[in-house]
């Protein structure tokens, strides 16, 4: 039996990465940051139903003497580090938080695996939005990078420690650089998920309209389940590599938001009110990924499409707000 760690595990990623490894057996053990809210965060395991399967350890991927204690205790076969402070919009509001997690963080963890677990091997959580303001149409993992956000600059500090790790210490690292990935368990503040939300309220009567930001922003989206398994096969190979995890395929905030009102038979045109407060101090304007390599070397293809991840999504929020109002 192989025994993974994953920091971030309450969130969606770590939810559904979480499944995947308990579904191939593994023993999976997750990093749970000490807060007065515990169970709450909890709650995405619980929607999969696996919240009782998961060894919690007490830790902060800040305090690296932590970190190496549960290393040592647990000696993972595999770590996946997809903690982070992951919204871009507070990066700014919090850069030096956003530093200390999102880039410091890596390497407390890279660290800690050096001295206490060296042959085991480990997956960084890196970041389509170090692409920023694009260098090429479609970007891959040859790609320059041009980070437009505290956040990106922090992902990338962690993506080239990962590099570094494997060249200099010989140690399996694997950066997957995902394009933006979403769910029913994607957090509110991310824009995929605030309009299925609203669609459904609005759908509901629960609310009468959709305050956003930058409608002509694209992204190559796609659903996080494709892309936890690509995580897994980085590690699963004879060596550490870097990969682009990405659809292919870039589609608006504008068309995402017609796309969800439509799923329940109403005109975005009607609910949609632009409001700048949602507007960031720099965009990324465009974000489209090449996904060629991790096809060809780990075989991994998205199987869900945009129009069905959104489907996904709607329908579960309309539950949710009709059981909550039930
Ligand atoms: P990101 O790509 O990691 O920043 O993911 P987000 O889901 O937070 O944002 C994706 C894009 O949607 C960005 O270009 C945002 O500027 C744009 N956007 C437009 N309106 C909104 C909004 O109300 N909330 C969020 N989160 N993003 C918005």
């Amino acid at each position: 039996m192989k025994t993974a760690l994953i920091t971030g595990v309450t969130g969606q990623d770590g939810a559904y990465l979480s499944q995947l490894l308990l579904d191939k057996g593994y023993k999976v053990h997750g990093l749970i940051r000490r807060s007065s809210h515990a169970e709450a965060h909890l709650r995405r395991l619980e929607w999969l139903g696996i919240q009782n399967d998961v060894t919690y350890e007490d830790g902060n991927i800040l305090d690296v003497s932590a970190m190496s204690r549960i290393i040592r205790e647990i000696k993972p076969d595999e770590v996946y580090n997809l903690a982070a402070q992951s919204f871009v919009k507070a990066s700014w509001q919090q850069p030096l938080l956003t530093s200390q997690v999102t880039a410091i963080g890596v390497n407390n963890i890279l660290e800690a695996v050096r001295l206490e677990a060296p042959e085991a091997r480990f997956y960084q959580a890196s970041s389509s939005e170090m692409y920023g303001l694009i260098q090429e149409p479609q970007q891959s993992e040859a790609t320059p990078f041009y980070p437009r956000s505290p956040y990106a600059v922090a992902k990338l500090f962690g993506h080239w420690m990962t590099v570094n790790y494997r060249e200099s210490f010989g140690m399996h690292t694997s950066s997957g650089i995902l394009f933006n990935h979403e769910s029913p368990l994607r957090g509110l503040e991310f824009v995929t998920r605030k309009v299925t939300d609203a669609a459904a309220r609005i759908k509901l009567g629960l609310a009468s309209e959709l305050p956003m930001g930058n409608l002509d922003a694209t992204r190559d989206w796609g659903h996080a389940r494709d892309y936890v398994r690509a995580m897994w096969l980085m590690l699963q190979q004879e060596s550490g590599d870097d990969y682009v995890v990405a659809t292919g395929r870039t589609v608006s905030v504008r068309d995402l938001c017609r796309v969800a009102f439509e799923q329940v038979g109403l005109n975005y045109e009607d609910y949609v009110k632009l409001d700048a407060a949602f507007l960031r101090p720099a965009e990324v304007d465009v974000l489209l990924g090449d996904p060629a390599k991790a096809k060809a070397k780990l075989g991994w293809t998205p199987e869900v499409t945009f129009e069905q991840l959104i489907a996904e999504m709607v329908e579960a929020d309309l539950e949710r707000h009709s059981a909550r109002r039930a």
